[in-house]
């Protein structure tokens, strides 16, 4: 049997389902869905995903057998309908629909009433009787098929589509305001005027023949994937080119037909706060894209309730029929005709942060939902934005009170945003770029606006609903917006806008709160979230915060399921406290260099460097003791008994000394020495490539006295921190290891100072030696390496440079372009090379614990609060993953989600401790 390409769908019956979204698109999936579940869906078909990519491979014509199979489909539909393409007395129109595997808004053009020529308006004046309804689908045709398939829709937005200037035209000779004030003759009129206009621009007339029209726009579709607008959405977020797009060709039914005939969209639950309230707009007599482009205000959907009330329960019936078989949030069109409902469209919708949590929490408690389905909806970074700050209250209204209140749109992006005013997002990317913080301000946003909108701290609109394009795509970014803001009028040309008679220009500041809708003139601070003001500043009671108590349930659920621990990066009491409140189970990194530029630690540091004896460096090396001794004492106690990963000192020692005279001068005349001197000891410490110089294990190799110093330090408020009844367990890392000897050198040190100190203060506490796996020969030769460490940690940071052999902070001038041409799919220091950098790590685990079954391992680079890289960590088998404070929430969840979606891990952990105890061997060589 031949391939299948077309998929019908209709009359109760469908020959796809919801399931076959990379065939059918996500339009054509679930219409196919609805149409199979009996809702009232116009019968039609899709055109599969495959076809595009045949389409792009056969020099974008679409290949004979598929039209035959779409022409059989057509007869089909005409069956169904009981009507004909073009058939003078019973005409057929079809909508023309794009729909990709993922769902990209506004991306592809549709094309309503196809069909339409001089005959067939004709025959449709004549059955329905209503030439003004006939004449305005005529004339959106003409003008969508001139825009979407003819070409001359205007490139750049601040451009006027030719059509809409014939139209302005037109009411303006006329003297109405609205197109609903345009008779039968206008309309008529301005199909003769469009006409005209697109024989004069392209040379062509206007394609009578509705099987012309068909394949033009099929076409269109097609090619439509590959305009800029959609390779744009593409590269943001992450869709592959070859997914391509499918076309839907479904019967039209009509929102234009009077005042009983209407068209909507709703969102089967709030999509900005997650609250379960049915929440939509409509507008009557109107047809498609009218409700969602911002030229007519839309009603609230409850007023439908008044002007339908028959098509009202209807839909609230379907809004709980489609949540209960989708068991998830949707987002639907429909559209009235002279009293009938119809189905027009249902995805999943698109939501803030805020409402993706809230509705996952209350759908796991109105039993829709597991709570590892919850886990699976919330993406790690959504977290993000619930720690996101808000204006600072008293500030806020302050300005209020002080006559700055501008104006009150829509509150559709949750969130404060205070920026610069710009215009368009060519310039709000180049402000950004500049770094500046901006507010795109805009009539309305189109597909075109993407990268300005990702730029812009907050999106403000005079024009357009909640479900317009600005509040759609703002909150799937996260972005603050404020939309249909209609008292603001702006002025593109000169870059300005009024507003209650004050004019804001370019480049002033502007503030918007999402949450509740208010522009506000001028700067506005922002305070820390819900979640941060309840459990890092303290200032706010669980009770008192719904926001933080979703969060904490989210929180509870991750940690049920995840088996990764969280540990944090931090080298300060404060930070690691913050860390634990977010839930972090240990540090697993502490930086002790970071240390060194604390108060009144700078001086016996470069005091130390500039030592010429072993005995001047052990006089600095003392006055640094206490000062180590008390921030680890201080750490211990936060941690309580969690355990603390130290890192001896890692950085070039040059990197503590100034690199300017005028630094140089003053350290001098600190220590009684001359300028001279200085400025030689900083000469000699230069290197050509500090990344690969002397740091790492090989400070504390040739000046064993700094490891000595800084073991001591850590053991002795160890033994202190024991003494007080404070739990205690210090781990020391030894960075940038490649070689077995190198880390039994410094193992052996730091093992002589536990003994030492344990046996000086009379106290015995638990400890582990164990090594940093940040160069590849220390990851390839991990078997040796575990013989003598109790612990691995990964550095990723390093390990990723010397994988790639690429130095992080030269990188910006060719990564960029590198991640733009696909060589790499990301940055690599970003999301953790899966396939080089985790090759490494991989056999480094596979190796260590080959001889050392229950050893130790995590991650303490950048990727370690990374969602992508969090997983890789679980599926490898580390023990934890460690990464900064405001992450731990983002690698708790993501650690969850890891092990939800991946097999049962293979680490050694528990089930290692039934084979033989770990025995460390002696460094060999087999393998
Ligand atoms: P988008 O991908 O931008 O959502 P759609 O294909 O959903 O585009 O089309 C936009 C609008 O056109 C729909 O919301 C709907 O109102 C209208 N529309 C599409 N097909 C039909 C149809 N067969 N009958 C009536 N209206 C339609
Ligand atoms: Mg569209
Ligand atoms: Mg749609």
């Amino acid at each position: 049997m031949a391939k299948k390409y077309v998929y019908f769908f209709g009359a109760g019956r469908a020959e796809g389902d919801m399931k076959m979204k990379n065939l059918l698109g996500g339009k054509g999936a679930n219409l196919a869905e609805m149409a199979g579940i009996g809702l009232p869906v116009p019968p039609g078909f899709t055109v599969s995903t495959e076809v595009c990519s045949l389409f792009y491979a056969n020099k974008k014509r679409i290949p004979e057998s598929v039209k035959i199979e779409v022409e059989k489909n057509l007869k089909r539909l005409e069956n169904t309908a009981g009507q004909g393409l073009g058939d003078p007395k019973n005409p057929l129109l079809v909508s023309i629909r794009s729909g990709a595997r993922a769902s990209m808004p506004g991306m592809m053009d549709t094309i309503l009433n196809l069909g339409l020529n001089e005959k067939t308006v004709a025959a449709l004046i004549a059955k329905t009787g209503n030439a003004r309804f006939a004449y305005d689908s005529y004339r959106r045709f003409v003008q969508m098929y001139g825009d979407v398939v003819l070409g001359l829709k205007p490139v750049h937005k601040d451009e006027i589509d030719p059509f809409e200037a014939i139209i302005e035209q037109k009411k303006h000779e006329r003297g109405v305001k609205n197109d609903i004030d345009l008779t039968a003759g206008d309309l008529k009129d301005l199909v003769a005027r469009f006409k005209a206009a697109i024989k004069e621009k392209t040379g062509h007339d206007f394609p009578e023949d509705p099987m012309k029209q068909l394949w033009g726009a099929i076409g269109a579709v097609f090619s439509s994937w590959m305009n800029d607008r959609a390779i744009a959405y593409r590269k943001l977020y992450d869709i592959p080119e070859s997914w391509g797009t499918a076309v839907n060709v479904q019967l039209m039914v009509f929102g234009n037909m009077g005042n009983d005939s209407g068209t909507g969209v709703a969102f089967t639950r709030d999509a900005a706060t997650g609250e379960n309230i049915f929440y939509g707009e409509y507008l009557m007599n109107a047809q498609g894209e009218d409700v969602v482009a911002g030229t007519r205000t839309p009603l609230p959907i409850v007023e439908l309730r008044k002007d339908d009330p028959k098509a009202y329960d209807q839909l609230e019936k379907i809004r709980h029929i489609l949540e209960k078989h989708y068991t998830d949030m949707m987002d639907i069109e429909f559209t009235i005709q002279q009293g009938k409902l119809y189905m027009l469209q249902c995805r999943v919708g698109k939501r803030t942060a805020f409402a993706a949590i809230k509705i996952a929490v209350d759908m796991v408690g109105e039993r829709l939902i597991s709570e590892k389905e919850a886990l699976a909806r919330i993406e790690p970074d959504q977290l993000n934005q619930l720690l996101r700050p808000i204006f600072d209250h008293a500030e806020k209204e302050a300005a209020i009170k002080g006559g700055r209140l501008l104006a009150k749109g829509l509150n559709a992006g949750p969130g404060a945003a205070t920026g610069r005013v710009v215009f368009n997002s060519v310039d709000a990317e180049a402000w950004a770029k500049r770094g500046e913080k901006v507010v795109l301000t805009r009539i309305e946003t189109s597909p075109e606006d993407i990268k300005g909108m990702n730029a812009a701290e907050g999106i403000l609109t005079a024009r357009g609903g909640m479900t317009s394009h600005a509040a759609l795509v703002a909150r799937q970014m996260g972005k603050v917006c404020v939309a249909g803001c209609g008292e603001l009028l702006i002025d593109y040309a000169n870059h300005t806008m009024t507003v209650k008679g004050r004019t804001i220009k370019e480049g002033d500041w502007i503030s918007i709160d999402g949450t509740t809708g208010q522009v506000i003139e001028g700067k506005i601070n922002t305070r820390p979230s819900e979640v941060l003001q309840v459990l890092i500043e303290k200032t706010l009671a669980p009770a008192k915060a719904p926001v933080y108590q979703t969060f904490a349930k989210v929180m509870t659920w991750a940690d049920k399921f995840r088996t990764l621990k969280i540990r944090t990066n931090a080298d300060q009491p404060d930070q690691s406290a913050n860390a634990v409140a977010f839930g972090a189970e240990g540090i697993g990194l502490c930086r002790t260099e970071h240390m060194f530029f604390g108060e009144g630690k700078i001086g016996p540091m470069q005091e130390m460097i500039l030592a010429d004896t072993l005995e001047q460096r052990r006089a600095a090396l003392a006055k640094l003791l206490p000062l180590q001794r008390k921030d680890f004492a201080g750490i211990f106690e936060v941690m309580n008994g969690r355990p603390v990963t130290i890192r001896t000192i890692d950085p070039p020692l040059h990197e503590f000394l100034p690199h300017e005279e005028k630094g140089q001068r003053a350290v001098a005349a600190d220590m009684g020495i001359t300028y001279e001197k200085v400025r030689e000891r900083v000469e000699s410490l230069h290197e050509f490539n500090p990344m690969l110089g002397f740091r790492g294990c090989r400070l504390g190799i040739i000046y064993p006295e700094i490891t000595e110093m800084q073991a001591r330090a850590i053991f002795e408020a160890a033994a202190a921190t024991k003494k007080k009844g404070i739990g205690v367990e210090p781990e020391v890392m030894i960075p940038l290891v490649g070689h077995v000897r190198e880390l039994a050198d410094q193992e052996k040190l730091v093992r002589q100072v536990a003994a030492a100190v344990m046996k000086e203060q009379g106290v015995r506490f638990k400890y582990l030696v164990g090594t940093m796996i940040e160069i590849p020969r220390g990851a390839i030769t991990a078997d040796e390496i575990a013989g003598v460490a109790e612990f691995f940690s990964f550095g990723t940071n390093d390990l990723t440079q010397t994988t790639l052999g690429v130095s992080r902070d030269d990188a910006a001038r060719f990564l960029g372009p590198y991640v733009e041409k696909e060589i790499y799919a990301k940055d690599p220091f970003e999301v953790l090379d899966r396939d080089g950098v985790g090759q490494l790590m991989r056999v480094a685990v596979e190796r260590g614990r080959r001889t050392r079954p229950m050893l130790k391992i995590g991650i303490c680079g950048e990727h370690g609060g990374e969602p992508s890289s969090v997983e890789f960590c679980h599926i490898i088998g580390l023990n934890y993953v460690s990464c900064s404070p405001f992450r731990v929430p983002i690698a708790r969840l993501a650690a969850a989600r890891a092990a939800l979606s991946n097999a049962p891990r293979p680490a050694a952990k528990k089930s290692a401790s039934s084979k033989k105890p770990a025995k460390p061997k002696k460094p060999s060589r087999k393998r």
